[in-house]
């Protein structure tokens, strides 16, 4: 068996064992490059990826490998750039495979009967490692509505892509299936207020149906139904008459369901029955991409030193770095080019816009609330753990993001030693690195301190 073949049948196998969105992301794009004296080099789109292959899937490559030549003795993992290009042309060709749809900036509007805004197509969004997993799993929806992942729910901060995979899942749909299945999204303050207007108008009924007849019913921001309860409950049983006739659920959140204290646990439960996918924060390259996509869509260029500065600036949120562009852009469109220096000074005036009203105790009561605890208990001396790591984070925070010095900071959390919140900023900013739900802690926490 030659080297291909010999990859094609291990990834057959594999594919039996892990479940598809798994393999989509992490394996189907991988390689195997070489065999020398009984290593296989096996190479990966980028380096996220081959980290998770390693930790997660070695085992069993190797012994799918070794069950085929026994002269296989181990793996070294490589970051590839053949196996990036074909991940390219596979998920382009994937895309186009289901539908024609291409970004056109005419006209959007929005579909009154759908209320999907054709401006979010698949196409238009960028695939990399931090929603890979949530590209992977709209697709599976996409090809096998109503019976692979019910419900979908996507979680993750905020302009980080959401709204635009959630749209685009019905946009496909509505492509795919034309009329046969029928697409409705809904933020979740609409159901809300159409609830709210059902009650006070004895139309219940109407609401019911309304919601109840769809095929695929997509719910942006379900994060604010949670504690109202005539609305939970409706939610709950249009939920159960969707599912339980097969129609397609999908969900979107700004944190997973365990996280949204005021849910229900009959609807949590219900939630995590079906596929939770996350979409993270984008690095570096993934940023570039998103930046060179939006300007091919508009057909405009931008200087790669400038594309980078933005890239490299702007780290949280998407919105903002769509926003910043478009800024940059405007200022072009009114001279020749825009010099570095130029764009600096723009970039650094939106972020400032964005950062001005950021004081101390605005990031003490945000850490505070995130964590569920009164502001009190972070500057008194108590111990208990659930205490102690809001505590710092609430001081790294005060440290990086306002740049405070120590010993305000300890003045700041309770009259605390500047060397107890030395400890704290070099616990939190080692941690962060390996933990990935501390960073996504923070990351949370900085988005409400800022928006
Ligand atoms: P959220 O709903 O998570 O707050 P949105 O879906 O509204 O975020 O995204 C914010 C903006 O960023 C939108 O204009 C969207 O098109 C853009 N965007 C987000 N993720 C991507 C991506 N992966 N590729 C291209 N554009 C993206
Ligand atoms: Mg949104």
């Amino acid at each position: 068996m030659n080297q291909k073949d010999l990859w094609q049948t291990v990834l057959a196998e594999l594919e039996l064992q892990i479940s598809k969105p798994n393999f989509v992301t992490w394996l189907k794009h991988s390689q195997l490059m070489d065999i020398k004296e009984g290593t296989a080099m096996v190479g990966l789109p980028n380096n996220f990826a081959k980290e998770w292959v390693e930790n997660k899937y070695h085992k069993i490559i190797l012994g799918t490998l070794r069950s085929l030549d026994v002269n296989i003795k181990q793996i070294d993992y490589i970051v590839s750039f053949d196996s990036l290009v074909k991940q390219g042309r596979q998920v382009k060709k994937q895309i186009e495979g289901l539908s024609n749809a291409q970004p056109s900036f005419q006209e959007f509007k929005v579909d009154p009967e759908t209320n999907l805004n054709p401006r979010y197509i698949l196409n238009s969004f960028v695939v990399g490692p931090s929603n890979e997993l949530a590209y992977a799993a709209a697709l599976a929806v996409i090809k096998d509505v109503g019976r692979k992942y019910n419900p979908l729910f996507i979680y993750g901060g905020v302009g980080l892509g959401k709204t635009h995979l959630l749209q685009a899942i019905g946009n496909e749909i509505k492509q795919i299936y034309k009329n046969k299945i029928k697409v409705k999204y809904v933020t979740s303050e609409k159901f809300l207020s159409d609830v709210v207007a059902g009650i006070r108008n004895k139309r219940m009924e109407d609401i019911k149906e309304k919601y109840r007849l769809c095929d695929v019913l997509i719910i942006d921001d379900i994060q604010f139904i949670g504690g109202k309860e005539k609305t939970e409950e409706e939610f709950f049983h249009t939920f159960n008459t969707l599912y339980e006739n097969n129609k397609q659920i999908v969900i979107s959140s700004d944190r997973p369901p365990r996280s949204i204290p005021t849910l229900e646990e009959r609807l949590r439960s219900r939630f995590e029955g079906g596929m939770i996918a996350d979409i993270g924060y984008p690095g570096f390259e993934m940023r570039v991409a998103i930046i060179k996509t939006k300007l091919q869509e508009q057909s405009l260029t931008l200087n790669d030193d400038i594309v980078n500065l933005i890239a490299s600036k702007i780290q949280r949120n998407i919105r903002e770095l769509e926003g910043t562009l478009n800024r940059l852009l405007f200022e072009q469109s009114g001279r020749n080019e825009i010099t570095i220096k130029r764009a600096e000074e723009i970039i650094n005036q939106n972020t400032k816009i964005i950062h001005k009203n950021i004081n101390p105790k605005r990031v003490i009561q945000m850490v505070a609330e995130f964590f569920e605890l009164p502001e009190k208990n972070l500057i008194d001396h108590c111990r208990k753990k659930e205490i102690v790591l809001p505590r710092q984070i609430a001081m790294y925070l005060l440290r990086e993001e306002l740049n405070f010095s120590y010993p305000s900071i300890g003045e700041k959390l309770g009259s605390r030693d500047h060397t107890t919140v030395i400890h704290a900023c070099n616990k939190i900013s080692k941690n962060i690195l390996e933990d990935r739900s501390l960073e996504n802690k923070i990351n949370l926490i900085k988005e409400r301190i800022y928006s």
